[in-house]
């Protein structure tokens, strides 16, 4: 279903706007500049000017170049992603919080960790990515956009309180994606800690501990008194390796946005997980409907970094505005390209706007009369 804002088929044929309206009256479409038409009616108002509208369709794929790359022998391992879900209060923030004080400000005393809505924990054994979004918010709408950008869920269910709701509603997530599940049983220093129950209860939904014959990988951690969280962070691992967690890192990269936002003095700020290839400072880049070229990048930690591979959060500094949580990153060779596919983006994104408005509009007219 191709559409175009009036205006901007006006301005494409280098025809006014009031001279098409005018035009489009006459052949009985009654139309405001603002308002989006179909492709008949602008080929029909196009020939009456002598044009000849061609349904020549943009594109976008092979100019963003997403699958001419050769990954044939480039592909490498990566650091897994993983994303902790669980019931409210059952200790999602306490124990992203408890991996990466231990974790990272151990090895870098002093540091001050920037929260940027990712980050990256190194062990002996590898590097770990975990998204600081705990919620499904952020899980299920990058899903929705089509994207998985999480390779492991980590399923914290209280000790205390067993399974609920939105432990239920992590785990259908997880399946949904086909994402596997490490199940943490937090808040074992609690008087009332049942882990049977929870082990159990899980059973009940499919999620049967290898103690017991299942496959589903169970720790036991408390995230206020710090326990557990070196055998989370191997089991993780463990987890990982069993995926077999590849990219290659010498394409174009691509990734998401896991967070954004206007910094006043920055300009537009998102942090991007790579998934595929490298970003390096002044890569030419589109990010929904923004472009831009890398001005900066930085890591979790606030330093500024060069290039970031397959796995790696990085806050991105350049693009012409905001984009939202979920969008694609792709890098591109030159600048022309990232303007031209933001550009018609921009355009799509117009039209279904206006469509959507135009319909208000309609709408509230009808209950005038
Ligand atoms: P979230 O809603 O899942 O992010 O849960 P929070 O991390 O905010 O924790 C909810 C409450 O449980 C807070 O009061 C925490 O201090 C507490 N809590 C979290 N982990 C533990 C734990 O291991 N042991 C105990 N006793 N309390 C915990
Ligand atoms: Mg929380």
């Amino acid at each position: 279903d191709e559409t175009i804002v009036l205006s901007d088929l006006a301005k494409r044929m280098g025809i006014k706007a009031n001279e098409m309206i005018k035009k489009l009256m006459m052949l009985g479409v009654m139309v405001t500049v603002n308002q989006t038409i179909d492709f008949d009616t602008a080929a029909l108002v196009a020939s009456e000017f002598d044009y000849e509208v061609e349904k020549a369709r943009f594109e976008e794929d092979a100019v963003l170049n997403i699958d001419s790359e050769d990954d044939a022998g480039k592909q490498v391992g990566r650091s897994p992603v993983v994303t902790i879900m669980g019931h409210v209060d059952h200790g999602k923030t306490s124990l992203l919080d408890v991996i990466r004080k231990t974790r990272i400000t151990e090895i870098e005393a002093g540091g001050i960790t920037q929260h940027i809505g990712a980050y990256s924990v190194a062990t002996n054994r590898g590097q770990i990515t975990f998204l600081d979004t705990p919620g499904h918010e952020a899980f299920t709408s990058m899903r929705a956009r089509g994207a998985t950008v999480t390779d492991i869920v980590v399923l914290v269910v209280a000790a205390d309180d067993g399974v609920m709701p939105q432990t239920v509603e992590a785990i259908n997530h997880s399946r949904a994606a086909g994402v596997p599940i490490i199940v943490a049983i937090n808040k074992m220093d609690k008087a009332g800690a049942d882990p049977d129950r929870v082990m159990r209860e899980l059973a009940d939904h499919g999620l049967m501990s290898e103690e017991w014959g299942g496959d589903t990988i169970f720790v036991k951690v408390s995230a206020k008194q710090n326990q557990g969280i070196d055998e989370l962070l191997e089991m993780i691992l463990l987890q990982a390796e069993v995926l077999e967690l590849t990219a290659n890192p010498e394409r174009h990269a691509r990734g998401y946005v896991v967070e954004s936002k206007l910094d006043s003095g920055r300009g537009p700020v998102a942090t991007v997980l790579i998934q595929e290839g490298t970003l390096h400072a002044g890569d030419p880049i589109v990010c929904g409907i923004h472009h831009g070229k890398i001005r900066a990048m930085l890591n979790d930690r606030g330093a500024q970094v060069d290039e970031a591979g397959p796995s790696m959060p990085v806050e991105i500094l350049g693009l012409s505005g905001v984009p939202n949580a979920g969008d694609e990153m792709v890098a591109l060779d030159d600048d022309k390209s990232a303007k031209q596919v933001s550009e018609h983006r921009l355009q799509k994104h117009r039209s279904l706007e206006l469509a959507k408005t135009s319909r208000v509009s309609l709408e509230k007219l009808f209950e005038r009369m």
